[in-house]
């Protein structure tokens, strides 16, 4: 009864864990993603006196819980006002939804400062990459980057403007209307996969 209710209407696991791994790698999906959870709540998480609303998990990273268990990898967890991110193409059904927000959130979890695959020089050659693309006045524009307020301090700010930019190309890329995005943005496309290969190799 409650279970039901709460699951607000996700679908379930085993579809999205099918639709992952057709598409995916294991290595991208598995190499820095610990567990993938559907969240039934949304959820606040208080550092200091910010309070931050947990979205897709990009506040929380590797920090305590690789302490705890050993494991470097970051969980990714999913909650209902994740869903809600501006930008998605128009979405058919509550699974493209979700889809759409993992295809964000892996792009996180196999970034420069997540990926448990890349080297130092590697993570640093992504970073100065992605920073360059975002820096560029060709850049794949995305609304939700673009009006974002991550930080009050410029430096912060663009540093979570570049992170937030590499996981929507992550998004666009592998998303439904990724034809429609190599062509319109080749650069940044091809910055994608050429990340993504060297996590797969
Ligand atoms: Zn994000």
């Amino acid at each position: 009864m409650r279970q039901g209710v709460q699951r607000k209407g996700y679908p379930p696991n085993g579809q999205i864990k099918q639709e992952l791994e057709k598409k995916y790698s294991k290595f991208w999906l598995g190499n820095s993603v610990r567990g993938i959870s559907l969240q039934p709540k949304d959820s606040v998480m208080v550092i200091g006196d910010q309070r931050y609303q947990l979205l897709g998990l990009d506040v929380v990273k590797v920090g305590v819980s690789a302490l705890l268990e050993d494991d470097p990898r970051a969980p990714i967890a999913i909650y209902p006002s994740t869903l809600e991110m501006p930008g998605g193409p128009p979405m058919a059904s509550m699974k493209d939804k979700v889809t759409d927000v993992l295809n964000h959130e892996l792009g996180h979890n196999n970034d420069w400062d997540a990926s448990q695959t890349l080297s130092t020089p590697e993570r640093i050659m992504l970073l100065a990459e992605v920073t360059e693309r975002y820096l560029s006045s060709d850049r794949f524009f995305s609304q939700y980057v673009e009006s974002t307020t991550f930080d009050a301090d410029p430096h912060k700010q663009l540093y979570r403007r570049v992170s937030e930019y590499w996981a929507e190309l992550t998004r666009n890329y592998f998303g439904i209307n990724q034809e429609k995005f190599i062509k319109e943005h080749p650069e940044d496309a091809a910055l994608v996969a050429k990340w993504y290969e060297k996590v797969a190799h």
